[in-house]
């Protein structure tokens, strides 16, 4: 008899941005599309697959509400994503579905990639799905004998049994679009937009690079895989007509190429809004002028460390000239530029975070995040860090790239922990940067203008620095409450919280209190 299969996103991922970037957590609810469960549905139901799909976390359900929905679903087999941060909410999740119905539970994504024996063990999981999981998935769902499918890790009476690696899919092509129409697509936000309804999308698998940090070498295979153009410009049509008006395209890196420039000019005829990330060494100059000129308004890049050596022992292949020009190019082409950095690599200290440091405030990027570099359990860097005794966590559940998990020869956790504070501070508290923001709230979109000011705020609070950035935090609320609306106001501090927070959950992103002489102030966007 055939499976009846629940594709479920799980109430967890609420308030999570990725497995990757969460940064932002519970702080500005973003919510990812599940575009990686997306995929698996498409490709099931093609295949003519009974199947249900439930996002929770877009339908913005709680535990017990998230529980219902599963029980009546009542399905055969449960195929999700776990997530290494929320790992412990999930587990719990499946542990109360199991009591209540029997259920093979599938996990598929970078966690049970990484490290699926540790996902099975003692765990309501039955299936852990390594890297790419749509064939997989189908021959599940298939009924096919569990030791014939290749990529998986599963439990075989009592014990964990691991078959082969399965081989990547050659051609993107074959796959289905991401089955979009099943999402609740307006409850989706990103980090950053210009238009909303947003989406993502993926115009090839993995990369071609070897960084030794870099998780996609393990979920990929080291390998890049691209989707022909004229594939990635039918997809862009179809999102059109689902209602989308902006894409961040989230490949591992977006090559500057014939390939992609092809597909902006497909762009320029929907007037969609759009930012991708790549690396500086792919950047140039004819590639982005046509991005921009077809509605790319930001680009993400890695620049990771300020100090050669530090580059170098990364294995990224690039020196700074190489990430100086890059930016100087997208300056030139007025895109946003959203960088990041490490803090916490081997060999690093006091003088190497400095240079870090000294090279953000060069650089003058539009975002800068400064990651506790956490090495991913089978890369090359958590071996180097675990055989060299470096690595003071390893409590997967918590993996949030914020907290710090590793010590180097000269630095303790404790002492990255104050040079990432330091590097927050020194790179947000400046006149240039600030003068920057307010620049771009009376000159550029609100929603844009109002994001940067927010990020900011949410960048400062984070790192425990909220009393210093009073003086900042008011000034850039008095630009932004210009272009907000004034909805209501609340008797005191506790209850504007608490209104704002319900607003974010509507949507309402950048719902903010502000106090005014005569009380409390939610201003939404
Ligand atoms: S370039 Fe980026 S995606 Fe590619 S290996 Fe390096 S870190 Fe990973």
């Amino acid at each position: 008899m055939e499976n009846k299969v629940l594709i479920l996103n799980p109430y967890t991922c609420r308030d999570y941005y990725s497995d990757i970037t969460v940064q932002w957590k519970k702080r500005t609810s973003l919510l990812h599309p599940p575009i990686f469960l997306a995929y698996i549905s498409a490709y099931l139901r093609e295949n003519g697959t009974d199947m249900v799909f439930l996002d929770a976390a877009g339908e913005n359900l709680d535990f017990n509400q998230n529980l219902k929905r599963i029980t009546e679903a009542n399905a055969d087999l449960i195929i999700t994503k776990t997530h290494f941060s929320t790992w412990e909410e999930e587990k719990k999740l499946f542990a109360s579905v199991k009591e209540r119905q029997k259920t093979t539970i599938i996990s598929v994504g970078i966690h049970p990639t990484l490290t699926p024996e540790e996902l099975l063990k003692n765990s309501p999981i039955d299936i852990a799905v390594r890297n790419e999981p749509e064939l997989t998935c189908l021959d599940i769902t298939k009924g096919l004998e569990l030791k014939e499918i290749n990529g998986i890790t599963y439990k075989d009476n009592g014990a964990i049994a691991r078959n082969p690696d399965r081989e990547l899919i050659e051609n993107l092509d074959i796959l289905p679009f991401p089955a979009r129409d099943l999402f609740p697509h307006k409850n989706y936000r990103l980090s950053s937009y210009k238009k909303k309804p947003m989406t993502v999308v993926f115009t090839g698998r993995g990369c071609r690079f070897n960084c030794i940090h870099c998780g996609q070498q393990v979920i990929w295979g080291g390998r890049r895989r691209v989707r022909s153009a004229k594939n990635v410009i039918k997809e862009i049509e179809e999102i059109y007509r689902l209602g989308y008006r902006e894409v961040s395209f989230e490949d591992q890196i977006v090559e500057c190429d014939e390939r992609m420039v092809e597909i902006a000019n497909a762009l320029k005829k929907y007037n969609f809004s759009w930012k991708f990330g790549t690396r500086a060494d792919l950047i140039n100059d004819k590639a982005l002028k046509a991005f921009k000129e077809s509605g790319c308004y930001e680009v993400f890049l890695g620049v990771e460390s300020g100090d050669e050596q530090c580059l170098d022992w990364l294995g990224k292949g690039m020196g700074i000239k190489q990430i100086e020009e890059a930016f100087k190019l997208c300056r030139k082409n007025k895109l946003f530029i959203n960088a990041t950095f490490m803090i916490g690599l081997p060999g690093e200290n006091r003088e190497s975070v400095r240079k870090t440091i000294e090279l953000a405030k060069k650089l003058n990027p539009d975002y800068a995040t400064f990651y506790a570099f956490t090495p991913l359990p089978g890369t090359e860097a958590f071996n180097f860090y675990k055989s060299n005794k470096l690595l003071i966590r390893e409590d997967w559940a918590s993996i949030d790239f914020q907290q710090v998990r590793v010590r180097t020869e000269y630095l303790s956790s404790g002492e990255i922990e104050e040079l990432i504070n330091e590097a927050y501070k020194k790179f947000y508290f400046r006149i240039r940067y600030i003068i920057k923001m307010l620049m771009r709230i009376n000159s550029f979109s609100i929603i844009q203008a109002v994001s940067s000011a927010w990020r900011l705020i949410i960048s400062l609070s984070k790192r425990g620095e909220i009393d210093k950035s009073q003086e900042t935090k008011k000034k850039i609320l008095e630009e932004a409450k210009k272009e907000y609306k004034y909805f209501e106001m609340a008797k005191d501090k506790k209850t504007a919280l608490r209104k704002a927070i319900e607003y974010r959950k509507k949507g309402y992103y950048f719902a903010i209190p502000v106090k005014e002489s005569d009380g409390w102030r939610i201003l939404i966007e």
